[in-house]
C-alpha cells in the first residue's frame, strides 16, 4: 500500500520546480494533487498529465498567490472536487533578493503577499476541511538560520514569519493531530536559483556537498512528512541544504 493511499493533497505554485517535484512525489505515493500556478498554464497542464498517468487524478487551478481570496477558492475547488484534502504544501514563493536601498514598499507588500499572506490562507481555509492525520508542509529556505549573502532582507524576513507560523499552528493544531512543519531548502536548481546562474557558485561552495541540490531532493522530504510515518513530528523545520548551514 502506498504511503498517501486514496489521500487528496494540494501544493501552491505546482507548475514548475520544487512544487512541480512535490506534485509528482505526492501523486507517486497514491494522493490525487490539485495545485495552483500563476501564469504557466502549458506546464501545468503538461504536468496534469503526467500525473493522471500514474493511476492518480490531478487538477492544475490558476490563482495567483497574491490574491489571498483566489488561494482560499483553490482550496476549497480542491476540497470539493476531491471530496477530502489531508496534505497542503505551501511552496508557491517569490525571492525579490536585492540591495536594501533597491527594495521599495510595494516589494516588501508583494513578498508578504506571496510568501507569507498567502500561506496563511491557504492553511486558514485547509483545516476547515481536514480530519485528524492532517498534514500542512511549508517550504522555508536555509535563509533564515543563517544568511550567507546580502540582499536577502526581503526574502528571509517572510520566511522567518512562516517558521513563526508554522509553529504556531502546530501548537494549535496539535489536539486535532493535524501536523504542522517547514522544510529549509538550500541551494536548488531551479529557474529562481539556477545552478548556472550569477551567484551560483558561490552558493556551490559553501555547501558541504559542493553540488545543487535537485528539486527531487526536497519533495523526498516534504513526502515524508505528508505520510504516516512523520506522525510525531509537528512545528519542526528540516534544513535540506547540502550542509549550507553547518
Ligand atoms: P520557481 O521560481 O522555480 O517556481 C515557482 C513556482 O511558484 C512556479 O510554479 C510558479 O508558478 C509559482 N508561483 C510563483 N509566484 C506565484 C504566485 N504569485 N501565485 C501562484 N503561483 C506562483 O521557484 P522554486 O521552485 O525554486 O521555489 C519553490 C519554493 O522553494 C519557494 O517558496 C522558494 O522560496 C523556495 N526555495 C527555493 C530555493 C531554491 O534554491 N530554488 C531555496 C530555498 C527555498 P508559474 O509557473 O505559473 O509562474
Amino acid at each position: 500500500m502506498k504511503n498517501l493511499h486514496q489521500q487528496s493533497a494540494f501544493v501552491t505554485g505546482g507548475s514548475r520546480g520544487i512544487g512541480a517535484a512535490i506534485v509528482k512525489k505526492l501523486a507517486q505515493e497514491g494522493a490525487n494533487v490539485a495545485f495552483t500556478y500563476q501564469s504557466s498554464k502549458e506546464k501545468a497542464e503538461i504536468l496534469v498529465a503526467e500525473v493522471k498517468a500514474l493511476g492518480v487524478e490531478a487538477l492544475a487551478i490558476a490563482a495567483d498567490s497574491k490574491d489571498p481570496h483566489a488561494v482560499e477558492a483553490a482550496v476549497n475547488q480542491a476540497a470539493a472536487h476531491f471530496g477530502r484534502l489531508d496534505v497542503l504544501v505551501n511552496n508557491a514563493g517569490i525571492g525579490n533578493i536585492k540591495p536594501l536601498e533597491e527594495c521599495s514598499l510595494e516589494d516588501f507588500d508583494e513578498t508578504m503577499a506571496v510568501n507569507v499572506r498567502a500561506v496563511f490562507a491557504a492553511s486558514r481555509v485547509a483545516v476547515q476541511h481536514m480530519q485528524h492525520g492532517g498534514r500542512i508542509v511549508n517550504i522555508g529556505t536555509c535563509l533564515v538560520d543563517r544568511i550567507t549573502f546580502g540582499g536577502c532582507a526581503l526574502y528571509s524576513t517572510s520566511k522567518a514569519a512562516i517558521t513563526g507560523l508554522t509553529k504556531a499552528l502546530a501548537r494549535e493544531l496539535g489536539p486535532k493531530k493535524i501536523n504542522v512543519n517547514i522544510v529549509h531548502p538550500g541551494p536548488i536548481d531551479t529557474d529562481m536559483n539556477p545552478a548556472d546562474g550569477p551567484g551560483s557558485d558561490y552558493q556551490r561552495s559553501i555547501t558541504a556537498l559542493g553540488t545543487y541540490g535537485k528539486p527531487e531532493d526536497i519533495a523526498a522530504m516534504v513526502a515524508f512528512l505528508a505520510g504516516p510515518d512523520s506522525r510525531f513530528i509537528t512545528g519542526a523545520g528540516f534544513t535540506v541544504d547540502g550542509g549550507t548551514n553547518i
